[in-house]
C-alpha cells in the first residue's frame, strides 16, 4: 500500500510570516551591545549611556539605575557579578520618552498606579511593536488597551533575568519574545477592543430562553427578559452564554407552583427568583416564591410590605394557592415581575378583615 502525503506549499510571504514568529537566538557580538528593550545590537560610543542589568537570579529587579558612560573609567565601582551591560537603541528610547510624555499629560495615572506607571506604560507601547499594531490614536481607546497589554507584557524587556545574555544580541529586535507571548498580548489587545464595543452599547435584553417562538417567562414571577451589561454579556462569551448564565433551568410540578395537578412543568426562573430558591432551600414551593416576591419587594423599595406579606401569609392557611406561580396563572410574561402577585398585595396592605383574593 502506498501511503500519499501531501505536503502543503507555502508561499513566499506565508514563509516570511512564519519566520517572522519563530524567535531566533541571539548572536555573539563583540563589537555592540544589546538593547535594553528590544536586544537589538547599539553601537557603543564613548558619549552612549550604558546601563548595567543584573542577574539577580530568580526575578528581582534586573536593570540598574546605573548609568556609566560607554567605557567607562577604571576609577569607577566595580560593576556586580552577573552584570550584563545594556545600551538603548534610538527607536527604544523614543518610545520611552512617549511614555514619559503619556504619563506627564495624565497626572490622574500616576495618582492611581504610582510612579512605576511610566514603566507600564512604556511596557505596553512595546508590546505593540512587539505584536506589530499601531498605538489607537483615540485616547480613550488607547486608556482601556494599556493597561491591558501592560499585564499581558510582564518581562519582554531583553533586560528580563530570563533573557539577557552577556555578549550575545538579537538579531532583529524583539526576537526574543516567546510566540505564546506574543498570542497573549495580541488577546489583551483583542479584549481592550472588545470592552469598549461593550461599554458604547447599552444593556442586552436576554429573554428567557422559552421554546421557539413562544413567549415566556419566568416560572415564578412572570418577567419575560431580564438585561445584562453588555460589557457582562461579552465577557460570558455572547448573548447565548449569557442567556443561559441569566436564566435557571428547572422542572418541577404543578402542585409545586400552585396548582393541584400532576402535571411535569419545564422552564426557567430568573437569576433573582433562583437565587431566592437557594436561599429558601432549594425546593420549588411557596417557601422559596414566598422569598422571592420578598427579595424582589425589598430590592423595590418596599421592605416593610416584605415583611408585612411574610406575616400576613403564615397567619392564613392555603398560602401555597394564595401565592402561585406565574406559570400556573395563565397570565402572558411580563416586563414586570409579580404582576400576578397585585392582588395579594393589595389584600396585605388592607385592613384584616378583607376577604382573601380569589383567583
Ligand atoms: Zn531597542
Ligand atoms: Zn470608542
Ligand atoms: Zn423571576
Amino acid at each position: 500500500m502506498v501511503k500519499i502525503t501531501t505536503r502543503p506549499q507555502l508561499t513566499a510571504e506565508q514563509a516570511a510570516a512564519l519566520r517572522r514568529e519563530m524567535p531566533d537566538d541571539p548572536v555573539r557580538d563583540a563589537q555592540r551591545l544589546a538593547c535594553e528593550c528590544c536586544g537589538r545590537g547599539v553601537v557603543v560610543t564613548e558619549l552612549t549611556p550604558v546601563r548595567i542589568a543584573e542577574r539577580l537570579g530568580m526575578g528581582g529587579s534586573y536593570v540598574s539605575p546605573i548609568t556609566v558612560p560607554g567605557h567607562a573609567p577604571k576609577s569607577r565601582p566595580k560593576p556586580p557579578p552577573n552584570a550584563v551591560r545594556v545600551a538603548i537603541c534610538p527607536t527604544c528610547a523614543a518610545r520611552r520618552a512617549e511614555a514619559k510624555a503619556y504619563v506627564e499629560q495624565h497626572p490622574a495615572l500616576e495618582q492611581r498606579y504610582g510612579n512605576v506607571v511610566r514603566q507600564h506604560v512604556e511596557t505596553a507601547l512595546q508590546a505593540l511593536d512587539v505584536i506589530g499594531l499601531p498605538r489607537p490614536t483615540n485616547e480613550t481607546h488607547w486608556a482601556a488597551i494599556w493597561p491591558r497589554l501592560w499585564r499581558a507584557a510582564g518581562g519582554i524587556a531583553w533586560s528580563n533575568p530570563e533573557t539577557v545574555s552577556p555578549g550575545y544580541v538579537n538579531r532583529r529586535p524583539w526576537d526574543h519574545v516567546r510566540a505564546a507571548q506574543r498570542d497573549e498580548m495580541r488577546k489583551a489587545y483583542a479584549d481592550g477592543l472588545r470592552a469598549l464595543v461593550a461599554r458604547h452599547q447599552p444593556s442586552v435584553p436576554l429573554p428567557c430562553p422559552g421554546p421557539r417562538g413562544t413567549a415566556t417567562g419566568c416560572l415564578y414571577c412572570g418577567v419575560s427578559s431580564v438585561t445584562l451589561a453588555a460589557a457582562d454579556v461579552a465577557r460570558l462569551g455572547g448573548v447565548q452564554q449569557a442567556q443561559d448564565a441569566a436564566w435557571r433551568r428547572v422542572l418541577t410540578n404543578q402542585t409545586a407552583l400552585g396548582r393541584t395537578g400532576p402535571e411535569k412543568v419545564r422552564g426557567h426562573l430568573c437569576a433573582t427568583c433562583s437565587a431566592a430558591l437557594d436561599k429558601a432551600g432549594g425546593a420549588v414551593g411557596v417557601t422559596s416564591r414566598t422569598q422571592a416576591l420578598a427579595d424582589h419587594l425589598v430590592a423595590t423599595g418596599r421592605a416593610k410590605l416584605a415583611g408585612s406579606l411574610r406575616d400576613w401569609l403564615q397567619g392564613h392557611e392555603g398560602a401555597v394557592y394564595v401565592l402561585p406561580a406565574h406559570a400556573v396563572t395563565g397570565r402572558p410574561p411580563s416586563s414586570t415581575p409579580w404582576v400576578h402577585a397585585a392582588a395579594l398585595l393589595d389584600a396585605v396592605q388592607a385592613p384584616p378583615e378583607v376577604a382573601l383574593p380569589t383567583s
